[in-house]
């Protein structure tokens, strides 16, 4: 079998290189199964940066869309769009937040986010509105998203950053109380449930629920960005969702469309109201094939119970990674094995990039995150035997980089 794809150069001629590629092209896909060009079969463990919720040429999914594409792609937001309308009102039920903005991509929902902020502060006669943000979050690579991420290599080479931005450590509630103690500036408070670029880092559920408090204390929007720890991942709808509480502001995108691109802004009543006509759009945001995928992604996790599947086989490969890597785990060569649902992270004592192409070698997909970071954001439809498989190509792989020639 080859294990890299024939003619495949190392940097493609003509698209830019902005992604240190794999030498794979993959062609086609099934279920949690992908294929590439040189018909090399591989166990998808990444989803697409966790995208597709469904995973691949799902058998309802497809019809779907098929028929859509066949009434409309895209007709423009000078009008309603009915499609925008049933999954705007499965998102507010879903949430049990109130409105939806719809985007094409996490980065703009963020964007959208942030400008909800900052319209939010100048309404209540804030001139310099400053958002609260955390170390090592990921909110995109828009020249505001990038700011307001914590990675200095996100950064680096796009200066001056845009301003306003706080940063704090996460789980830590008196980092937080000390930074924006006495500043009547603050509007918002910004983070993703479950940092995922970062390392899979989960917000702990008591921090959740005393930034929800402090917010409400102070009159402050929590935003929580749930792009890619949202849509079922982690066995509940929306991770902050474990916590009991609601955010003002939710943006997603990632899983919402199963590989379609759809972002959204879910907003509950302190800020459904704040963007007015004229105040935001976008040209692509909302249309009828976007808003179908995401009507039909949430109607076959409902009908073939997905956050359930997430969360069971979830924790089987949790147990089962703990199990296989124990002796790592008590010789801390293995730090920890942390995450939720179908959204883990296996962190290691080294560096551990060069994973991702041994694992695509040995026929497995997945990512290796903030330099040390193994993670795993399959397909919700994944199974208790393919989680199995995971297990079994991965760990032997891991056992092996960490023996001390590495
Ligand atoms: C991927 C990601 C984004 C950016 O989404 P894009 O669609 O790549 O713009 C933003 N926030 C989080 C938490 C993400 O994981």
């Amino acid at each position: 079998m080859n294990t890299t794809a024939q003619g495949i150069e190392a940097q493609s001629p003509h698209v830019m290189n902005t992604y240190g590629r794999l030498p794979i092209a993959l062609s086609h896909g099934e279920g949690c199964r992908v294929w590439d060009v040189n018909g090399k079969c591989y166990l998808d463990a990444l989803g697409g940066i966790a995208v597709n919720t469904l995973g691949h040429k799902h058998p309802k999914l497809v019809p779907a869309l098929q028929d859509q594409i066949a009434k409309m792609i895209h007709c423009c937001n000078y009008y309603h769009v009915p499609e925008q309308e049933a999954l705007a009102k499965k998102l507010v039920e879903l949430s049990g937040l109130t409105n939806v903005f719809f985007c094409s991509t996490g980065l703009e929902a963020n964007e959208a986010a942030l400008k909800l902020a900052r319209k939010f502060g100048h309404d209540k006669g804030i001139e310099r509105p400053e958002i609260v943000v955390y170390e090592k979050a990921f909110h995109g690579r828009s020249i505001a998203t990038l700011s307001a991420t914590g990675n200095p290599k996100v950064q680096a080479g796009f200066g001056p950053l845009v301003e306003g931005f706080i940063r704090v450590p996460i789980n830590h509630i008196e980092s937080l109380k000390q930074a924006t103690e006495g500043n009547p500036n603050v509007v918002a408070v910004f983070f993703e449930a479950i940092q995922g670029e970062g390392g899979v880092n989960p917000m702990h559920m008591d921090y959740l629920r005393e930034v929800r408090q402090l917010c409400d204390e102070r009159d402050w929007l929590l935003m929580i960005d749930e792009v890619q720890c949202g849509m079922g991942r982690t066995g509940k709808w929306f991770a902050h969702q474990w916590a009991g509480i609601k955010p003002d502001v939710m943006p997603l995108a990632k899983g919402l469309g199963s590989g379609v691109p759809v972002g959204a802004v879910v907003a509950g009543p302190k800020a459904a109201q704040i963007f007015q006509p004229g105040n935001h759009g976008t040209t692509f945001g909302g249309n009828p094939l976007a808003m179908r995928a995401g009507v039909e992604t949430i109607r076959i996790m409902e009908e073939d119970d997905l956050l359930a599947n997430a969360l069971r086989v979830g924790a089987h490969l949790m147990a089962e990674l703990k199990q296989a890597l124990s002796a790592e785990l008590a010789s801390h060569t293995v730090r920890e094995i942390r995450g939720q649902g179908l959204m883990l992270g296996i962190e290691l004592a080294q560096p551990c990039a060069a994973l991702v192409g041994q694992c695509a070698t040995h026929g497995l997909l997945i990512s290796v995150t903030a330099d040390t970071v193994i993670r795993l954001v399959p397909p919700l439809i994944m199974t208790a035997a393919e989680a199995d498989e995971v297990v079994a190509i991965l760990c032997p792989l891991i056992k092996q980089h960490l023996l001390p020639a590495n």
